[in-house]
Order: structure tokens, then sequence, then C-alpha cells
């Protein structure tokens, strides 16, 4: 009897839960129901297991960027009107970032940036694409907002097998791909001999990236069809994501075939990755009584906060540390009161406070914070589009013009160089804020003042003036300071002494 009764409420939960469902899912648009019917197709039959095991089920192994395991992001999926009717596209992010090195441009752009998973339905069920995207060096040189993309197009399967390809002229020619081959392997020749209706001048080098410098990694050649319309049919040679037989060369630009056309593929803009910071304090700051104290009030509602990390904080994605070390230095070797360090690839920033020099006044300790902050909401930025050398491409976007202002001003642009010395980054961003930022930094700094001593609000002696002072420290070697005069130097080493006769040196 009891267990009966326990089964009618095991039904009425079900029963419930089912009904809920249905209730939130009924008034939203179909574009959510088709994401999660997507969602739950990739997970049962494209991913047949796990990840891991499908990325090495039957991938091209002798193809590095196969061997890297990938990652749908469905938080972020969104759905996308083709000519074939709606398709459902998803970042894809990877467990190590590739760059594509763009030929004739000093451009190396992240695998993360050009790829998305793309799902529809057509009458042979749901199909799963990985599209990567490679835009030529006309292309990001081209500075005009509505440009048509030129480059290639590559579909793959998820395992990593060639479906078709496209590329795009400026003159709106498309030709058909093959699949791309790894060069120096022995088939290599034999497509230049045996197949001469392909012309095969297409590579793309890719490099693995740390902070400072980029390593060669390997090549891919990719060959495109000459031969005329119908020639390049049916070299597809991959399956579907459903493990099943060969396509029959139905891959044609046309809509009655039930896959993408050339133009499905080339007519969304290149976007920059959508990326958010989370701000982590590390236990060395939380476990120091001044550092924790200092941190502790320049959260939420302080100006530099809410400027340069607050912004992206929801759904985070990109995360900021703060963390203490001992007797830091800067990249010449110099003590440093902080440094911000940032991998490009990587989803995390970490500023380094010297522990050694926690011992000066708290408002100038705040001050490097504030200093550092500005850095990351920099660093962001520039990871968010796979580094410094990409900024050509998103100049007209004005979340990127001022970096995209101070590197060309300040960095030596060598060709094939994409992410650039310690040194050269440290003038583009100082200047850059000296002459933008100094305001909200001095803002950041006041913020703090006045969360640690309230009264000082009351003294009409303190202005903008003695903040921006402060805001000063890290910012000398700057064009912005060297051009004033010895007057005004003089006098923000006025104002700093005036602030501290005015304010206590403790966090309290
Ligand atoms: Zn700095």
């Amino acid at each position: 009897m009891k267990q009966t009764n326990l089964l009618w409420l095991c039904l009425a939960l079900l029963l419930f839960s089912c009904s809920k469902d249905a209730e939130n899912i009924a008034p939203a648009a179909q574009d959510n129901s088709l994401i999660s019917n997507a969602m739950e197709h990739f997970n049962t039959s494209v991913l047949t297991g796990t990840a891991v095991e499908a990325q090495t089920q039957s991938a091209n192994s002798n193809n590095y960027r196969h061997n890297i395991i990938k990652n749908a992001e469905w938080s972020n999926a969104k759905t996308v009107q083709l000519s074939i009717g709606e398709a459902v596209q998803v970042p894809l992010s990877f467990s190590k970032e590739l760059y594509a090195q763009v030929k004739n441009s000093p451009n190396k752009l992240a695998l993360s940036s050009l790829s998305y998973l793309l799902m529809y339905r057509n009458t042979r069920g749901w199909q799963t694409e990985v599209v990567h995207r490679l835009p030529d060096a006309a292309y990001l040189a081209n500075t005009a907002i509505n440009k048509s993309f030129t480059g290639m197009v590559l579909v793959e399967n998820w395992q990593g097998n060639f479906i078709r390809g496209y590329s795009y002229d400026g003159n709106g020619t498309v030709k058909k791909l093959l699949a791309p081959r790894v060069k120096g392997s022995s088939s290599e020749t034999q497509v230049m001999y045996e197949m001469p209706s392909y012309e095969c001048n297409k590579e793309i080098d890719w490099y693995t990236c740390s902070s400072w410098e980029c390593h060669y990694s390997y090549t891919e050649t990719i060959c495109s069809w000459t031969g005329g319309e119908s020639g390049g049919g049916d070299y597809s040679g991959g399956s579907n994501d459903d493990g099943g037989g060969h396509h029959d060369g139905d891959y044609g630009d046309g809509n009655d075939s039930g896959y993408p056309s050339s133009d499905d593929y080339s007519d969304a803009p290149l976007e920059p990755r959508k990326v958010e910071v989370a701000v982590i304090p590390h236990t060395t700051i939380t476990y120091n009584p001044i550092a924790s104290c200092i941190y502790g009030k320049l959260g939420p509602g302080n100006h530099a906060y809410d400027k340069f990390l607050v912004e992206f904080q929801e759904d985070s994605e990109y995360t900021v540390i703060f963390k203490l070390q001992d007797n830091l230095t800067d990249y010449r070797g110099y003590p440093a009161n902080g440094t911000t360090n940032y991998t490009i690839g990587s989803t995390s920033i970490t500023i380094l406070i010297n522990s050694s020099r926690l011992d000066r006044p708290s408002w100038e300790v705040a001050g490097t914070f504030v200093h550092e902050m500005a850095h990351a909401y920099l660093a962001q930025k520039l990871v968010s589009i796979g580094g410094p050398g990409n900024l050509k491409q998103y100049a007209e976007n004005t979340n990127f013009t001022d970096l995209f202002d101070y590197y060309s001003k300040y960095v030596k642009i060598i060709d094939n160089k994409h992410v650039y010395s310690p040194e050269e980054n440290s003038s583009a961003q100082h200047n850059l804020m000296a002459d933008k930022l100094i305001t909200d930094i001095a803002i950041g700094i006041r913020d703090y003042v006045e969360a640690n001593t309230p009264e000082i609000k009351n003294h009409s002696e303190i202005t903008l003036e003695q903040y921006k002072a402060v805001a000063w420290n890290g910012l000398r070697e700057t064009g912005a300071y060297t051009s004033l005069s010895t007057e005004e130097q003089t006098e923000i080493g006025i104002n700093t002494t005036i602030l501290q006769s005015f304010t206590v040196d403790r966090c309290i």
C-alpha cells in the first residue's frame, strides 16, 4: 500500500514537472525549442558518449587541429536564418588555442574566433557541421563596416572529416575546395600532378601562442577546384554525424539539396568573441590584513571597479584574479608595485600586487590596484580578439578604436608579428591610460579614500586634482607626462603631499 502511494506521488511529480516545462516552452519563440532539440541531438547522437571519444573516433589523425578537444558552448547558442531555413549556431571553444596565420597579413586569428558549430534539419534529419571561416588579408585590411566576406570556409563534421569548402574572392566568385592536407604528407605531390584541374596555392600556417611569442605548428594545404561547375561535386570524403555512409555529392549551392549554400557561410560578419570577467581575490589577498582591507574597499560601487571590471561580470567566461607576490618585478627586472599578466588564448587575467610594497600609504597601494584594473580592462579586450595583432580588423568598433590607435602608434608593426614585446605593450597601454583613462583611475582612487576616511569629503581643499596626482604613479614614462611643464610636474608632487596631509595612511 505504501509502495502504491509512493508510486502515485512519483507520477504526480513527473506530471507536474512535465506540464511546467510545457508551460515554459509554449509562449516562447520556437527558436528556443530548436536550440534545445539541436542540443539534445548533439548530446545523444553526435557526442555518442563523451566529447573526448567522439573527438578521436574517426578523426583525421594526421591533422593536429582535429585532435584538439573542442566544446560547444550551448549557453551562447543562437538561431540563424539560412537559405534552407532556420539553423542553430553555437560558439566553440578549444582545450588548446591554435592561431591561423593569414597570408600576406601580420594577423594571426584564434581558431575559436573563426569556428562555430552549425546544426540544421533536412529530410535526412539533423545535420551537424563544424564551420571554420578563414578571412584573407584583403578582408582583414578592409575597414568598411558592411564588407563582404573574402577568404575560405571549411565545413567539417564533429570528428574533423571534411564535408565541403568554399573560397570567396572579392569579385563574387566562389570556388569549391578540397579537403585540407597537411603539408609535407606524401599525397601532396600527387595532388599537384594527378589533379591538374585543382589549384593548390592556398595554405594555412597554424601557430601556438604563449604570452609574448607564437611557435609554428604546421601547415595545411588546401586546393580549390578549377575545372568548372560539375567537377567539384563529390569530394566530400566525410560522413554525416550519425555515422552513416557517404554523401552522394549533393552538396551543391542549390537550395533544393537541403544543405546550406555557399552564401549561407559568407553572409554573417566576423564578430569578436563575447567575453566576461569574474573577479576573484586569491587567498594571498584574503589572508593578508592590509591587502584584504584595501581590496574590500575597491569592490562594486567603486568607479574603477565598475568601469574596468564589473561590466563583464555576468555569466563569467573570463576571470581576473588578484594575487600577492613577494619581491615582484616588471619585465625589465625592476621592482614593480603591480603587474597584469595574461596569455592570448587563455580566459584568465592575473593581477599581481607586490606584497613587499604594502607598507606604502594605503591610498597609494589602492592606486596600484586601480592602475592594474585599467590594464586588465585593456587586456581583456585584447584577449577577446586574439591579441593586439588583430586590432586592425576591429578598428571601426568603438570598443577597440583607442587600443588600435595606441598600438598603431607605440608598436613597431613587423610582418607576421602577432603578440608584441612587454615593452611595446607597456608603452601602448600606459600612453592610452595617461591620455584616456587617468580621470577614471583618479575617481577610483578617490572612491577608495572616501570609503576609508569619509570625513575627507568635508575638506574643500581636496579636489580631483589631488587624486589625479596619485593616478600619475606608474604613468610617468608617457608622452602625456613628459609634455607637462616643470611647474605642472611640481604641482603633481605638491598635490600628493596635500592628499597625504588630509588622510590616514592605513586602511581602516
Ligand atoms: Zn602599468
